[in-house]
């Protein structure tokens, strides 16, 4: 699950991690009011209106903009609120603003970036900083990896001699390297305790006054653990979720759009992964990912048919069921409610195999819907892509 900044400054500020505090809204009707009491409580004149959505990239995509006066920051909330943002991490349309944050403007000295994430591969957690924050530190990562500074921590603490071992590298000394490593100290204690599976401040700024302040912030959180956070699940914001995801979420499916026009219907999602992957040695693209789960029955089945046809882009549908726990008759029956329902718009190819998989033949055929059985997956493939091709 992912925030908003916003969001990601109220946790880092409960954990003591210094933030840049603003005033959000989300009608231009507000904008105004806004300004003047951001002017008012931090004694400013200049400001910086920044585009609340869950992708990064906002500055670069013209969703942080800096104003000289009062009457300029209006006027960006005006373009900033309502407008089709578009960054490198949204789809091609871009993602609504419907939130902006109104800021003081900060006089920035010198841009840090600070992340920490699970490696994986080690089985610990990195701690990644560079000297090169702000926003160019995917430029950074990709072309200079040596500028950016790893410390593996294991378990719920990170040591002071990490800390100061992050600290020196970025370079700070006296008062700004005590700043550091408690910063660093508190922001990985609160990556462990809310669960988070990045936690990332991009960029972490020494203001001309000689002070740390983190400008932005950005969580990911483990889904799993969010029953253990009421209050970090309340900040979820449906507004920034991909509408059908959300919808299969509703009914336990675990679906992910892609940009192919075969869709999938498959249980477990390791048969979904080999399904997608045999759909594109056929030369189809996966218009989905979408795993029934192993309890499957005619709900989930209609359900999953009504959310893949709702994608324009799908113009012919693969179900691959395995019938292991989940018998293969209740998700005929299921094919053959949903079909009665819901009608046929494009080709539906079945391959059901494993329990009861005989019976659902018989009487997938004995209800005389208008599907394309197969036998192998390599069969129930070539036809389902040779059909959306057609
Ligand atoms: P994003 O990461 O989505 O591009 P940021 O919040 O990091 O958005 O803002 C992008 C850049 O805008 C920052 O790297 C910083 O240089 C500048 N910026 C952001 N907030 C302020 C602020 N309050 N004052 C001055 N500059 C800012
Ligand atoms: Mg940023």
């Amino acid at each position: 699950m992912k925030i908003h900044e916003y969001q990601a400054k109220e946790i880092l500020k409960k954990y003591g991690v210094p933030i840049q505090d603003g005033v959000v809204i989300e009608s231009k009707s507000e904008g105004k009011e806004a300004v003047q009491r951001v002017a008012d409580q931090f004694n400013t004149s200049q400001f910086v209106i920044k585009a609340q959505i869950h992708a990064g990239g906002r500055g670069k995509g013209g969703g942080v903009k800096f104003c000289s006066d009062a009457a300029k920051a209006v006027e960006n909330i005006d373009k900033i609120l309502g407008m089709q943002l578009i960054t490198h991490q949204t789809t091609p349309e871009g993602q609504p603003v419907n939130k902006v944050m109104v800021a003081q403007a900060i006089d920035i000295a010198k841009e840090y970036y600070v992340a920490i994430t699970l490696d994986r591969a080690v089985g610990k957690n990195v701690i990644m900083a560079s000297t090169e924050g702000g926003v160019e530190i995917e430029e950074v990562a990709a072309h200079s990896p040596e500028k950016i500074i790893k410390v593996w921590v294991d378990g719920p603490v990170l040591h002071a001699y990490q800390a100061r071992q992050l600290a020196f590298g970025l370079g700070f000394e006296g008062e700004l390297f005590k700043q550091a490593v408690k910063l660093l100290t508190n922001l990985y204690r609160c990556y462990i305790e809310t669960d988070a599976s990045i936690a990332e401040i991009n960029p972490l700024v020494v203001t001309e006054q000689g002070n740390l302040l983190a400008l932005d912030g950005k969580f990911n959180f483990d889904d799993n653990a969010m029953y253990r956070h009421p209050e970090i699940k309340e900040m979820r914001d449906l507004n920034e979720e991909d509408p059908t995801e959300v919808e299969a979420g509703k009914f336990n499916l675990n679906y992910v759009k892609l940009e192919g026009n075969v869709g999938c219907m498959v249980n477990g999602a390791g048969l979904a992964m080999a399904t997608m992957d045999i759909i594109k040695l056929q030369g189809g693209q996966p218009a989905n990912f979408l795993d029934v789960g192993g309890g499957a029955n005619v709900e989930t089945v209609k359900n999953g048919f009504r959310i893949i046809l709702s994608d324009p882009n799908v113009k012919a549908v693969l179900i691959n069921i395995f019938g292991g726990i989940v018998r293969c008759d209740r998700v005929a029956n299921g094919i053959i409610q949903a079909v009665s329902e819901l009608g046929l718009s494009v080709p539906v190819v079945v391959r059901l195999e494993g329990t009861n998989a005989e019976i659902a033949r018989e009487l997938l055929s004995s209800s005389g819907v208008d599907i394309i059985s197969a036998g192998s997956l390599e069969d129930a493939a070539e036809k389902v892509v040779s059909a959306a091709t057609r």
